[in-house]
């Protein structure tokens, strides 16, 4: 089987559709989300609209459930709450019906998840290794090999061998037995590791390997959109760093 796994599109519709494109050649048996269809851009409904048409199996993100009142947004950045309650004014009740219908995990032997699989509805952010590590416990409880997720808008391939975790170089990786995997499939729609192309992930389960792509976009329209919108300058300038 074939999977796409994307994450993080923050309501960059320029974004989303040049990773859909490249979704539409990979033909994928199945695709999944790992969240955040909102908050920081200027389409939040045309992108829940294009995730609904493509059904994929899809999680919560914090943005999502920010901008409907079922997370907590007091603890967010000033500009990613201007985003968030800027996104809950301009929603109809139909998107925001859908992003309520969201969950916070997914599995098919896989799990998907936003931010951490421990304690999923927390939203904790895996950077580095010591976050990792009550991942990889849960993982191991559950009986997890791989687990995918988005949220720090950074990829990255985490990985775990006899009690050690260490980063494996990116963007790929052949699956090796005995050892577990967090992938970090970074963001669609702001992506934070210095290179502003949209970012996606390919799980090929027949040859074991998983590999984040990167797909490169119109930057310039969705930030005018951004500015139009009234949206803070900082969100629309930080897309064309990727930072
Ligand atoms: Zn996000």
């Amino acid at each position: 089987m074939k999977y796409v796994i994307f994450s993080d599109i923050h309501s960059n519709l320029e974004a989303y559709e040049a990773v859909l494109e490249e979704i539409a050649r990979e033909k994928p048996d199945a695709c999944y989300c790992c969240g955040d269809i909102v908050g920081y851009g200027a389409d939040p409904a045309a992108c829940i609209n294009r995730t609904r048409q493509i059904n994929p199996y899809i999680v919560a993100g914090n943005h999502d459930w920010g901008s409907v009142g079922l997370a907590d947004i007091a603890n967010f950045a000033s500009n990613a709450k201007a985003a968030v309650l800027w996104t809950a004014g301009i929603l109809g009740e139909e998107e925001k019906k859908y992003l309520k219908t969201l969950g916070l995990t997914r599995r098919n032997g896989f799990l998907v998840v936003h931010g951490s699989p421990n304690r999923p509805e927390e939203f904790n952010y895996i950077f580095g290794l010591n976050d990792a590590y009550p991942a990889f416990l849960k993982m191991q409880e559950d009986h997890c090999r791989i687990c995918f997720i988005g949220h720090t808008h950074a990829p990255g391939i985490l990985l775990e061998d006899m009690g050690h975790i260490l980063f494996h170089p990116w963007p790929s990786v052949t699956l090796q037995s005995g050892k577990k995997y967090i992938i970090n499939v970074g963001s669609v729609g702001q992506p934070r590791d210095g290179d502003p192309r949209a970012s996606y992930c390919i799980y090929d389960t027949d040859s074991e390997t998983v590999e984040i792509k990167r797909v490169g976009y119109d930057v310039k329209k969705a930030q005018d959109k951004m500015t139009k919108a009234g949206l803070p300058q900082f969100l629309a300038e930080r897309l064309s760093l990727g930072k």
